[in-house]
């Protein structure tokens, strides 16, 4: 195989470094042409000075002059800030551009790489639960590539290469159920973040840990999956399984079900994708079925984890209603981080904004910024009138 050229948005994070250490795994089949990441300006110099890398984009511009300092004399592009995150994804010479940014901040830089043509590994759900109405039609015109590489969506990825697609009759997305899976409702409301960043299968950057406390990342992951397989939101189900070995699943036309199972560890799913269509030896994730535990299956309690009721809503009503529930749960998710609402409160938060909004449901990318943009300041005026 002629080595890979990737760019990488977002490599100082929890993605970004498995990604890098993947490359690590391989050597010589991956070149890292470029680097982006927000703020840490001291792991992206390390990383620099491990890849090598022609270019680097961090889009806090605020610490533009500690990367100048930091590469001195040092032959690399350097670029700063939002818009050049989005001309990054045009730098010469890539074949995959992996999308590890987390929120919305990276719907733009998706947008751009599949306009370009060029093959998208993505991990970041939140520009395909956003941008949703948009990505069939540059699909169509320039037959850019899409490779998922959160778990869940990787897992059906393979599976659904068991059958055709008209053969298809669902997705079945399962869900660790978090670390409250157990624990009464009437408790959630002292749930503090120290109990909601521990996570009991994954190790994840925070946000997302939050997100899959409050099955919000569930959610987001079934509007992700309508997007990426093209399928009405009726066809994508979703199953507790607390062990995260099994990482979703396809059920055919005759009753068949096709599911991947690992070790839950993203380096697999993300070698899937920077490897595909081959699949290569690799460490990550192996299973020793003699050790496993029990697995077992459970209705997700939509009561309880209100989040993934709102979202099977959304899915279904499509247009801009996912891009305001993500951006009320990015608003929530922050404030709840800050210690400034309760954990109970980010559900509440993405159920009111939902309500006081009047959903598009054709959207062009102005009306999906402005759903974006209109949904966080909504939320954000709940929080501080402490209404949710
Ligand atoms: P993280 O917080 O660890 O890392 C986020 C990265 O994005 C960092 O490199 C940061 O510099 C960059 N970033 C943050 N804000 C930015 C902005 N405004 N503009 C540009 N870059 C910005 O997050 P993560 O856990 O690696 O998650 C990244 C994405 O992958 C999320 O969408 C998440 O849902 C998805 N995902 C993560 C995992 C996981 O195991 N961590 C699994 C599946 C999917
Ligand atoms: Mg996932």
């Amino acid at each position: 195989m002629v080595a890979k050229n990737l760019l990488i948005l977002g490599s100082t994070g929890s993605i970004g470094k498995s990604t890098l250490e993947v490359v690590d795994q391989h050597p010589g089949k991956f070149v890292v042409r470029g680097l982006a990441a927000f703020s840490n300006v001291e792991l992206l110099v390390q990383q620099y000075h491990k890849y090598k890398p022609e270019a680097l984009c961090l889009v806090n511009e605020s610490k533009a002059d500690d990367l100048k300092a930091a590469l001195k004399g040092e032959e690399v592009k350097l670029m700063f800030g939002e818009q050049e995150l989005i001309n990054f994804t045009q730098f010469y010479y890539v074949d995959i551009v992996i999308n590890a940014v987390v929120g919305a901040a990276g719907l733009l830089a998706s947008l751009e790489t599949v306009k370009q043509g060029r093959t998208l590994a993505v991990a970041n759900k939140e520009s395909l639960v956003c941008g949703g109405p948009l990505f069939p039609e540059i699909l169509k015109k320039t037959k850019a590539k899409i490779l998922p590489i959160d778990s869940e969506h990787s897992a059906i990825w393979q599976s659904a290469l068991a059958g055709k697609e008209n053969e298809l009759k669902n997705v079945i997305i399962t869900a660790s159920g978090g670390p409250f899976r157990t624990l009464p409702k009437e408790q959630f409301r002292q749930i503090t973040k120290a109990q909601a960043l521990d996570h009991p299968t994954w190790k994840m950057g925070q946000k997302i840990t939050i997100d899959s406390a409050t099955l919000a990342n569930k959610g987001l992951e079934v509007m992700e999956a309508v997007v990426l397989f093209n399928i009405p939101a009726s066809k994508v189900k979703v199953v507790i399984h607390p062990q995260s070995i099994i990482h979703s699943m396809v059920e055919f036309n005759d009753s068949s079900v096709i599911a991947q199972l690992s070790n839950p560890d993203m380096k697999l799913p993300i070698s899937y994708a920077l490897f595909w269509p081959d699949r290569v030896e690799s460490p990550f994730g192996a299973l020793d079925f003699t050790k496993l535990p029990d697995l077992s299956f459970e209705e997700p309690d939509l009561d309880k984890f209100k989040a993934l009721k709102l979202a099977f809503e959304c899915a279904k009503t499509g247009g801009t209603a996912p891009a305001v529930f993500n951006a009320a749960n990015e608003v929530a998710v922050d404030a709840f981080l800050k210690e400034k609402i309760r954990f109970t409160d980010i559900t509440r938060c993405i159920d009111e904004s939902l309500q006081k909004f009047n959903i598009v449901s054709a959207p062009n990318l102005f009306d999906i910024l402005n759903a974006d943009k209109e949904a966080r300041l909504i939320a954000e005026e709940l929080i501080g009138n402490q209404k949710c």
